[in-house]
């Protein structure tokens, strides 16, 4: 790793804790980042880390281990359940009941109540993870009836497009979303917005980014 490498990550951070409001929490995403360069982030303010892989996520959290919190927020396979729930603090893409009723299971054998989002797949695009939107509300009264795991929030990706404004009617949707589940549900965590759209996130009500390219670099 170059000095000027890391140099970058130090001032990327500060810059996006700046520009955050208070409120909003910062997952840095960190598929394919090195161990020395999520310390850095951790340094300089980052307190979560998002994952996507569980044998990636295994050898940094060896090394990291408690001095962050860790998010899951990859496609999670229900062989891999056992072994996330030992990780992670969060898992943020929780789309069936099946693989919600496998983490459950595995949560009350090592007793842990496993904190969860609903991945909603806001774009309605078809071969994508998370719940349709209509879908959402429905999963989360079934997840209240699990003893262990607790819903504590929503997230969602939106398409991927070139113009960050074009993430907006998404965003706004899964807001919407979020305010109705709400009402009848102890949900606080709304987790929107990239590197490219973490601004328009913000507007748009997210108080969880999740941010990797503007952190690390281009991968
Ligand atoms: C990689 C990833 C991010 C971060 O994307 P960037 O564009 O690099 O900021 C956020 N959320 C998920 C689910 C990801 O896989």
């Amino acid at each position: 790793m170059r000095k000027e490498d890391m140099a970058g990550v130090k001032d990327n951070v500060l810059k996006i804790l700046s520009w955050l409001p208070g409120y909003v929490e910062l997952v840095a995403a960190a598929k394919g980042r090195r161990v020395e360069e999520v310390l850095e982030a951790i340094d300089n303010g980052v307190r979560i880390i998002g994952e996507n892989y569980l044998q990636e996520s295994e050898e940094k959290f060896s090394v990291i281990g408690a001095k962050a919190k860790w998010h899951f927020i990859g496609h999670l396979q229900k062989n891999k359940v056992k072994k996330a729930i030992k990780i992670f603090d969060v898992i943020e893409t929780i789309d069936s009941i099946e693989i919600a009723e496998a983490i459950d299971k595995a949560s009350a054998a090592i007793g842990k109540v496993m904190e969860v989002f609903i991945e909603v797949n806001s774009a309605r695009e078809k071969n994508k993870s998370g719940v349709l939107p209509e879908g959402a509300e429905a999963l989360a009264r079934h997840i209240l009836e699990l003893k262990n795991i607790k819903l504590t929030g929503l997230m969602t990706m939106g398409p991927v497009i070139e113009n960050p404004e074009g993430y907006r009617p998404y965003f706004k949707e899964t807001k919407k979303l979020f305010d109705k589940i709400r009402i009848t549900h102890d949900i606080k965590y709304l987790s929107m917005g990239m590197s490219d759209s973490y601004h328009i996130a913000v507007q748009e009500g997210a108080n969880l980014v999740r941010i990797g390219t503007a952190i690390f670099g281009p991968s």
